[in-house]
């Protein structure tokens, strides 16, 4: 692609316009601040820059251009945000790399041929249109979503993608097929209606295949679903069904404003959810709930509704989910539907839209729900009853996280189970709760967006750095500090003396600094820090701390740091020498110097 596009972007683009799309900026002093997005937080923490268009957070870490945040925040690569941007600055990119022929755009194309060559064979095939009718499904809704069907057919797709020009290896890595050897292939979609997955920036990335039978009578049909075949995309290059979640490219620009999101198993219950005015609705395809989705959930509210059949099985299935959520500080509420029956059943004899609404508003927050539950599974009348409802409540209030929530359902409990709540409080005590791992996904969150994460920094450098952003916004501190010069981290000296140089705070500004040519990382450290000192003075001036004060406090720990840190290696080096046992006068002149440090690490 043309590289003049990044800066043309960069130049039609407000960073602070661009992020407050996502979260709500306010001023402070020459900056703009916000709640982090990433992480969690009470105050904030995430600083914008419009001088240096770069953001920054000192809770988490993380930072950089508008690229970065938008590739973080809509969980997209380079290539996607870029795209997106592009198009918000009404650039147009032209791509000339040998990108458009890497093996993600490959696997790309074939889904599109694919997904258009399904719904060509959906057009043909009047017995799958009435099916689709008869679940409920509008001709409008089919064209929306791209809904498709793949016929009773070995080879039909194979034969049609290998004419389009692509070569076998591509289309079994795009698990449209199965490969028997190296050159036989065939389809893994057959007698199925196709629905096609799509990323968040609606490139279509995979599919669910729903079998179909060819018959009429819905009598039939209804058996052939009791099976319940579906068959997703195999884990490729471009699809991996824990991280995507239905719908979402479609509904993600109203999660905000509803505030909640409706979460449903499978695309008929989305696309009657969808269908019937609910807008704020996503759905997984043959997972639970992953923490990732819930990562990318939890940047557009805070509130989940739960779709999902929650009979006695169902709760179970579901439980992991719940844990993960909850221990995401989720607030989940529980769709109350008619045991055994799912959202699109549901949907389909309740057409009116109030009717919908109501099933939205009437959603019981997971507490009431479970409490209900415990109710309905024992007699209170007699121990045994008791006891069931008590050993299944009493685990789910040792979930909660809050400990108001905590004491209002023990007392709840107590007065329904006419036990005394000391006797519960006991009981809490000794329930071992197995801890909510996050580890698979959350490897594969780190991997993703290691890129982007500032590793966390031990003191020693971070001190060196807070210092030189105090410098950076009042150079009158220039001789203290060079009285220090020789304790600072070697990995920081480079951006030390550049700043020491400076004449006046011009000499700092973003254009000055591009005129004596530096390399992008250090440039990108010294915004970076500039905005550190905006964002530290600021808690500074609240705290009624003098700026000299602080750096000379600083400075000192420094110091120490410095001093500890070369104890420490002078200790290993006595401890070599010592277990060799030679060279004692050598060994003589370490001890000295160890000595001589440690008097002062003192002063
Ligand atoms: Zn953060």
């Amino acid at each position: 692609m043309a590289l003049n596009s990044l800066d043309e972007i960069r130049s039609k683009l407000d960073i602070v316009e661009v992020i407050s799309q996502y979260v709500k900026l306010q001023k402070a002093g020459a900056n703009y601040k916000a709640l982090c997005p990433f992480h969690k937080e009470k105050t904030p923490s995430f600083i914008v820059s419009p001088t240096r268009q770069i953001w920054h957070c000192f809770g988490c870490g993380l930072g950089g251009d508008i690229f970065t945040f938008v590739m973080k925040m809509e969980n997209l690569e380079f290539k996607d945000a870029l795209k997106l941007l592009a198009d918000k600055a009404g650039v147009k990119l032209i791509y000339e790399s040998p990108e458009i022929n890497s093996q993600k755009q490959k696997l790309l194309d074939i889904n599109d041929k694919a997904k258009a060559f399904f719904q060509q064979q959906l057009a043909q095939n009047r017995e799958v249109q009435n099916y689709l009718t008869h679940r409920g499904l509008t001709s409008e809704t089919i064209k929306e979503f791209e809904i498709g069907f793949a016929p009773d057919d070995w080879r039909l797709l194979s034969n049609y993608l290998i004419k389009c020009g692509f070569k076998s290896q591509d289309i079994v890595a795009s698990g449209l097929a199965i490969s028997k050897d190296d050159k036989d292939i065939y389809d893994r979609f057959r007698s199925r209606i196709m629905f096609p997955i799509n990323d968040i920036s609606n490139n279509t990335v995979g599919f669910t295949g729903r079998i179909f039978k060819g018959s009429t009578s819905l009598k039939t049909i209804r058996d052939i679903e009791g099976v319940g075949k579906y068959v997703n995309t195999p884990q490729t290059l471009i699809f991996d069904k824990g991280k995507l979640l239905y719908g979402l490219s479609k509904t993600k620009n109203n999660l905000h404003s509803a505030n909640q999101t409706l979460i449903v198993e499978g695309q008929m219950d989305f696309l009657m959810g969808w269908q019937n005015g609910i807008k704020n609705i996503v759905a997984t395809s043959g997972t639970g709930l992953t923490s990732y989705h819930l990562t990318i959930l939890k940047r557009y509210n805070n509130t989940l509704i739960l779709g999902f059949d929650m009979d006695e099985a169902g709760e179970k299935a579901a439980e992991r989910s719940i844990d993960l959520a909850l221990a995401k500080e989720f607030n989940i509420k529980v769709l109350q539907l008619l045991s055994g029956k799912d959202l699109a059943d549901y949907l389909l004899e309740h057409k009116d839209s109030s009717k919908t609404q109501e099933l939205l508003t009437n959603s019981l927050p997971i507490m009431d729900f479970y409490f209900k539950r415990a109710q309905s599974l024992g007699d209170i009348n007699n121990l045994e009853g008791k006891k069931t409802i008590v050993s299944y409540f009493l685990p789910k209030i040792k979930k909660l996280v809050n400990a108001l929530d905590k004491s209002f359902w023990l007392e709840k409990l107590s007065q329904y189970a006419d036990i005394d709540r000391r006797a519960l409080e006991d009981e809490l005590k000794r329930i071992a709760l197995e801890p909510v791992t996050f580890i698979d996904e959350n490897e594969k969150e780190h991997k993703y967006s290691s890129e982007l994460v500032v590793l966390q920094k031990t003191r020693y450098p971070l001190l060196a750095e807070r210092i030189i952003a105090f410098l950076i916004k009042d150079l009158s501190l220039k001789p203290e500090i060079e009285k220090y010069q020789h304790y600072f981290p070697e990995e920081s000296s480079e951006i030390l003396n550049i700043v020491l140089k400076a004449q006046s705070p011009d000499d700092l500004s973003v254009d000055n600094l591009n005129k004596i040519s530096l390399s992008d990382e250090v440039m990108a450290k010294i915004n970076e820090l500039a905005l550190r000192a905006d964002y530290e003075l600021e808690m500074l001036e609240e705290f009624n701390i003098s700026l000299k004060d602080e750096v000379a406090k600083q400075l000192k720990c420094l110091k120490q740091e410095a001093v500890k840190i070369q104890l420490k290696n002078l200790e290993k080096k006595i401890k070599d020498k010592e277990s060799a046992k030679v060279d004692v006068p050598q060994l003589k002149e370490l001890l000295n110097k160890f000595n001589q440090l440690s008097k002062e690490l003192l002063d």
